[in-house]
């Protein structure tokens, strides 16, 4: 049987929360063999998510944890306990027997579906380019004889990983071999989260080139723009209580 990738996505509640995981869920829902192991920035599982999942056709699990306020400021990393809550979960109630690829898929990027047929062959950890990252059109591990030996980026090239959360995935018994790895808050600059965790499990030497030797772009690192609500009516004007 095909290794089951599990995408870690942290998500939390604004107006386009549901647009956001409608559009991941179209593309997860195509790929044979997926677990969606959603994380809600949140005190609870809220009713909109839990809908949502419920109904979106992709195999998942729904979980929480919310980041305390000290940690939401701007300059510092996102999603750094709903990753770890994800991690642990899989430690959890995955084990040695269990063939797996995992890969942290924020909520506002844009997969390709070849994405998924890439990261499924990951033996240790594997990388691929990012686009709209560092700055740049794209980010890339630079390639050669088959082996990562530097990086092209257009934002701190002296990282040990220049790349972004959605530019690599780790076999699930790499996950599990290396139970103290995790997201770290404490010393971590902002945009090392990525360096930092995987310098915990892996060598830049035995990482494993995807995406036609790392010169194909399959996922994009798009943000999404804030809606105008300007015109929203401060009490409730319409007769019924729509879901966003
Ligand atoms: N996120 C979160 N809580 C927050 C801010 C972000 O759980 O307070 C999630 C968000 O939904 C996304 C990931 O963390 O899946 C990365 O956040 P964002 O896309 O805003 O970061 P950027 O694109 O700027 O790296
Ligand atoms: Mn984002």
């Amino acid at each position: 049987a095909l290794p089951v990738i599990y995408a870690i996505t942290p998500t939390y509640t604004r107006p386009v929360q549901k647009a956001e995981l409608t559009r991941l869920a179209h593309a997860f829902r195509q790929v044979p063999r997926f677990h969606w192991i959603v994380v809600e920035d949140s005190t609870t599982r809220t009713e909109l998510v839990a809908r949502f999942l419920a109904r979106c056709g992709v195999p998942y699990t729904h979980l929480h944890v919310f980041t305390p306020r000290r940690f939401k400021r701007t300059g510092m990393p996102r999603a750094t306990e709903q990753r770890n809550v994800a991690l642990a979960w899989l430690r959890q109630h995955r084990g040695t027997r269990d063939a797996g690829v995992v890969f942290f898929a924020d909520d506002d990027n844009t997969y390709s579906l070849e994405l998924f047929e890439e990261m499924r062959s990951t033996r240790g950890v594997s990388v691929w380019p990012v686009g709209f990252v560092g700055g740049r059109a794209y980010e890339r591990p630079l390639v050669s004889g088959g082996k990562v030996v530097g990086w092209y980026t257009g934002w701190r090239p002296d990282r040990p990983f220049a790349t972004d959360m959605a530019g690599f995935a780790v076999n699930l018994q790499v996950i599990l071999a290396n139970p103290r790895a995790q997201f770290k808050r404490r010393g971590s600059q902002p945009g090392m989260q990525e360096s930092d965790f995987l310098k915990q499990i892996t060598k830049v030497t035995e990482l494993e080139p995807k995406a036609n030797n790392c010169t194909r772009v399959l996922v994009w690192h798009t943000r999404t723009e804030k809606p105008h609500l300007a015109n929203e009516p401060k009490h409730r004007k319409d007769t019924v209580v729509i879901e966003v």
